[in-house]
């Protein structure tokens, strides 16, 4: 596995751009479903979330960048600085990613999000280097790491 987590300035340039088929998956066009957050759509067949309705970005970070809303794509990827991850995750388990906001229960099992925070748990000597503020380890270590 070979995961380089992007830099700032390659997200930056991705809000500009924006995407046509799914980092993830290569679906293209990406057809998914609603999730509770506004703007955003869940690919249905990988789970990688992205923005179709514009900027979900504060005005804080569009500042700190020398950005403005317009901009940035009208479709890219919320989840852009995790997408390596997502990937190998897709191409080694074949199993979907459990992102994607939900006020309830949502469409994403127990059973799911498990498996992916394993699969990151399982290789966070990789990982964790580049995603520590992303994820919460502790949380794994805990649920995990007794097994492991
Ligand atoms: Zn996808």
């Amino acid at each position: 596995m070979n995961i380089t987590a992007p830099t700032t300035q390659e997200y930056v340039a991705h809000l500009k751009t924006g995407v046509q088929a799914c980092l993830v998956c290569d679906a293209n066009p990406i057809v998914g479903s609603w999730t509770d957050y506004n703007g955003q759509i869940r690919c249905g067949k990988c789970g990688m979330t992205y923005q179709i309705l514009g900027s979900h970005l504060t005005d804080a970070f569009l500042a700190e960048q020398g950005l403005t809303k317009d901009d940035i794509a009208k479709r890219y990827c919320d989840a852009f600085m995790e997408w390596p991850l997502c990937q190998a995750f897709w191409e080694q388990t074949g199993k979907q990613i459990p992102f994607g906001t939900y006020l309830s229960s949502g469409p994403i099992s127990p059973a799911a999000y498990d498996a992916f925070y394993w699969w990151v748990w399982e290789h966070r000597s990789e990982i964790k280097p580049q995603y520590e503020e992303i994820f919460k380890w502790d949380i794994m270590e805990e649920r995990f790491g007794k097994n492991n």
